[in-house]
């Protein structure tokens, strides 16, 4: 599978019947991320690989596909309608930019979405597994009650949030989280790159005026820009992670970090 997301997804589903391993290591960035050698030659021994969609896949899954034919290869993220990366921009206008035909790949991020992806990884252990097909059923039903259960959770924790949505975050990861839970992301960076002097100061600009105070930074992404609009508006730097292998915790953390954020 390509991020540490999708294991713990998989092994929800999957249990002690599956073993599985993660392209992106801790600390490295599915944008940039090239599989190692070493990676390469495990995937002849691998039954599913599970993709989602994330940009490395672009240029790799080809490959990776090709070193083992009978592997094969789950596209975790089918049936999610993608949103366009939404970058925000002068004149206070955000653009819903198509932007050359870039679409949020962070669908991980949002419990509603993650349903449809849990669907995904049962339909694919039951095709190469059939006979431990109640053991995944099982588990993929107790899974989808706890995805319920958290979904409920944050839903009710941004309930009666007042009209201050907005949350400032220099790598555009939250998305579909911010669509699923009524709030709003500004981010930072877009598409990679970093905002040019123009753009920052209207960041800055933007952020003072609507009193925003927290600046959202991950760590696989360098936040000295993050630390630079930080300083200008008199707030702090807050990390949240998008791609941590205690997703359900993490998630619930990054939720309570946005809404004390949001204040
Ligand atoms: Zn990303």
């Amino acid at each position: 599978m390509s991020i540490l997301p999708q294991k713990y997804f998989v092994e929800k589903i999957g249990g002690d019947l599956v073993d599985v391993a993660v392209m992106v290591e801790p600390g490295a960035s599915p944008h940039t991320y090239e599989p190692k050698p070493k990676q390469m030659v495990a995937l002849a021994k691998t039954t599913i690989y599970f993709a989602i969609g994330v940009p490395f896949e672009t240029t790799w899954l080809a490959k990776i596909a090709a070193t083992n034919p009978n592997m094969l290869v789950v596209h975790t993220e089918a049936d999610i309608k993608k949103i366009p990366m939404r970058g925000h921009h002068h004149q206070g206008t955000e653009l819903e930019q198509d932007h050359h035909g870039i679409r949020d790949p962070h669908v991980w991020l949002s419990p509603p979405l993650v349903m449809i992806q849990a669907g995904n990884i049962l339909q694919a252990l039951l095709k190469v597994d059939p006979a431990h097909g109640p053991v995944y059923e099982k588990n993929y039903n107790s899974f989808m009650k706890e995805l319920v259960v958290l979904d409920g959770e944050i839903r009710a924790a941004f309930e009666g949030k007042g009209k201050d949505v907005e949350f400032m975050v220099f790598h555009p990861a939250w998305g579909y989280f911010a669509q699923a839970y009524g709030l709003e992301q500004v981010p930072i960076e877009f598409e990679g790159k970093q905002p040019k002097p123009a753009e920052l100061h209207y960041l800055i600009q933007y952020a003072k005026e609507r009193g925003i105070k927290v600046i959202f930074a991950q760590p696989q992404f360098s936040w000295q820009i993050a630390q630079t609009i930080a300083k200008s508006i008199d707030g702090q730097i807050v990390f949240v992670d998008p791609l941590a292998a205690d997703w359900d915790t993490n998630l619930r953390r990054v939720a309570s970090r946005f809404k004390s954020a949001l204040k």
